[in-house]
């Protein structure tokens, strides 16, 4: 039996079982190749409306589902809080509702406010997508790492992974705390206690860089969210990075196949040492974009396949 993706909206990933985070890494992976090919049109959301509404900056994840609804045929939109009637103190709500009644099928939603894209998806009318919201969760970003970790380990189930640096902070941290345990990964934390969850769910905590990353197969660097951080938090970048910086001397102290990733944007020099992550050997950072695309194609082909009358 197909299997049948039961969610209406993808907002977090605990609503997502094991299988349906399977399905959805299984439905990208053909993306993959096909955005490799010289022309990438499939038409399959041909007629179909998808808005992106990004009240946060965004370089990878907004281009990304740009990208990714083109590549399927959809007539994609952005709206730009900046230049809307936010400015004139249009509510959260009262924009979604506006824009819903131009009937789009899917909306992509990014806020700096934790649970705004929750709110949005029980006004309007259409499936939503997370794209971020503030600390909370980044879905599509945990789904991209997952993908990317399946291809270069050839596996997920038994892998160790340190997400390192300002986890507290991170939606992205958020995001594949709770996924990649539902895949058999066990995942260590490391960073700063000021930048540590308050409780780690249970997960190994480390405030000890090299301690924390020993014997890991994949290590997941986290830049200093410093739009969500008080003054001061973070003490000085060069403090941060002699204590928490990721250098090639620190990896090579691991297995050879040791894997860096990043979501970006990253502070070369600050988490990660610029010469490292720039070593396609050891780093997976641009196939993580690479990847990203194909994981936006199949959520938004999977979320919408209800309206497409698609099985
Ligand atoms: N781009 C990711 C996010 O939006 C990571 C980051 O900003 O640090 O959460």
């Amino acid at each position: 039996m197909p299997h049948v993706f039961p969610h209406r909206h993808l907002l977090g990933i605990d609503p997502l079982s094991r299988d349906d985070i399977l399905f959805l890494l299984d439905e990208a992976e053909p993306w993959i190749a096909f955005g490799r090919q010289a022309r990438k049109a499939d038409q399959r959301l041909a007629g179909l409306t998808q808005f992106n509404l990004f009240f946060e900056n965004s370089t990878r994840t907004l281009f990304s589902f740009e990208v990714a609804g083109k590549r399927l045929g959809a007539q994609v939109a952005n709206f730009h809080p900046g230049a809307s009637s936010v400015r004139k103190g249009e509510s959260l709500i009262d924009t979604a509702l506006t824009l819903d009644a131009m009937r789009p099928d899917v909306m992509v939603v990014r806020h700096s406010e934790t649970g705004a894209p929750h709110q949005v998806a029980e006004a309007v009318g259409c499936p939503v997508v997370n794209g971020g919201d503030g600390t909370g969760e980044h879905p599509t970003q945990a789904l991209l790492d997952a993908l990317t970790m399946r291809r270069r380990k050839g596996r997920i189930d038994g892998l160790k992974v340190a997400i390192c640096g300002d986890v507290r902070h991170s939606r992205v941290a958020g995001s594949n705390i709770r996924l990649l345990p539902k895949l058999g990964a066990t995942v260590r934390l490391v960073g700063p206690a000021a930048l540590l969850p308050a409780d780690t769910g249970g997960l190994a905590a480390f405030t000890d860089l090299d301690e924390g990353i020993a014997g890991s197969d994949v290590v997941m660097m986290l830049r200093i969210q410093r739009e969500r951080l008080e003054d001061g938090v973070a003490g000085s970048l060069a403090d941060f990075h002699a204590r928490y910086g990721l250098t090639r001397e620190r990896l090579d102290r691991l297995a050879p196949d040791a894997l860096v990733m990043h979501p970006g944007p990253m502070n070369r020099g600050v988490e990660i040492e610029g010469a490292l992550a720039d070593d396609p050997r050891r780093s997976a950072i641009l196939e993580q974009v690479e990847n990203g695309v194909a994981v936006r194609m199949a959520v938004l082909d999977v979320l919408t396949r209800g309206r497409r009358g698609a099985a």
